[in-house]
């Protein structure tokens, strides 16, 4: 499962661009995405590839002769809605210079996008009118010998998403990438995001991933890896296990896990590492883990591969946790 991001910045602004794309890769990103709306972006593309070493998929609507000349600049896929492109020969012309240049194209069909015919037949964006959508767009590209497609069809609604993406994986032997399109903002849209791609992919759907968010790209790479790590498909560094807080807790235990994960996103290996509120399942949970800390009043105990290593204060216990996790992980 290949974990994917787009950038966010003007692609024209190659700079700024590059830039945030080797902080995805950092999260972990794989596959960057690039918006393509002018021939300034298509420009940009070429100088973009040269500086980053993780593959770039130019995003295209509406003018084909923006994907022929991202394809030509070096981009290592193109994203089309086949539904926005218009004309048959304008598809037909970007299959033409994708083969020439062994470039796969996805074909991007999105509820909010359908082709004017589809919607006049369904009269709403629903689950028929989506997957006759992907049909629509991939006959084109049948009738062509072309078949270096990627799919995806995203909806806004969660349900529906779920049973498009059933009904492609059932019907189809293409590659799938995977999203919740506009999902919303970091909290909202990584649950709604969650719900649906969790679903999606314990179906043993999906080949590429994206989780799309108001924020942030690097809050949709780490948002991916944390619903990957739940279901136990990937594993990106540290897990942080923390408790939820009761009555029981005497520190401000909030503000300690913010603190240990803060700085646990400096290390690459994976780890267990557990924040424990209290006595009374700090220390069982905090045994399970790797490495972990139960908080007391006042006083912590820390922690390693199952046992107590040592007490400290509370006002010392991130920084004991950390002395024991360096004594142990080689980083
Ligand atoms: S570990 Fe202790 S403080 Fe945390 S939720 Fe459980 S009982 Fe409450």
């Amino acid at each position: 499962m290949v974990v994917q991001s787009m950038t966010k910045t003007k692609t024209a602004d190659v700079a700024g661009t590059v830039r945030q794309i080797r902080r995805l890769q950092r999260a972990g990103c794989e596959l960057v995405r690039c918006a393509v709306v002018n021939r300034d972006d298509v420009a940009a593309l070429r100088r973009i590839k040269a500086s980053v070493s993780i593959p770039v998929i130019a995003d295209i609507h509406f003018d084909y002769r923006l994907a022929l000349g991202a394809i030509k600049a070096g981009a290592d896929k193109i994203r089309i809605n086949p539904g926005n492109i218009g004309d048959v020969w304008r598809v037909e012309e970007i299959i033409r210079q994708a083969r020439l240049n062994d470039v796969p194209i996805r074909i991007g069909v999105n509820s909010g996008s359908l082709p004017k015919e589809v919607l006049q037949k369904y009269r709403h964006p629903g689950v028929d009118a989506i997957v006759d959508s992907v049909r629509v767009a991939t006959a084109i590209f049948r009738e062509n010998d072309f078949d270096q497609i990627v799919l995806s069809a995203k909806g806004v609604d969660v349900r529906q998403t779920i049973e498009v993406y059933k009904i492609l994986n059932e019907e189809f032997d293409f590659p799938l990438h995977i999203g919740i399109t506009e999902a919303g903002l970091p909290l909202s849209g990584a649950v709604k995001s969650a719900v649906g791609l969790g679903i999606i992919l314990y179906s043993g759907i999906g080949d590429t991933i994206r989780v799309s968010l108001t924020a942030d790209p690097v809050y949709e790479v780490v948002a991916a890896y944390a619903i990957l790590s739940a279901l136990g498909i990937r594993q990106r560094g540290p897990i942080l296990i923390s408790c939820p807080m009761c009555g029981r807790c005497d520190v401000d235990l909030e503000r300690i896990a913010r603190n240990v994960e803060k700085r646990l996103q400096k290390y690459d290996p994976f780890m267990k590492v557990a924040v424990m509120g209290c006595v009374v399942n700090g220390p069982g949970e905090a045994r399970e883990a790797d490495f972990g800390i139960a908080c007391g009043k006042g006083v912590g105990a820390v922690f390693a591969k199952g046992k107590e290593i040592r007490r400290v204060k509370e006002d010392k216990l991130v920084e004991a946790l950390f002395e024991v996790i360096d004594e142990n992980v080689d980083n």
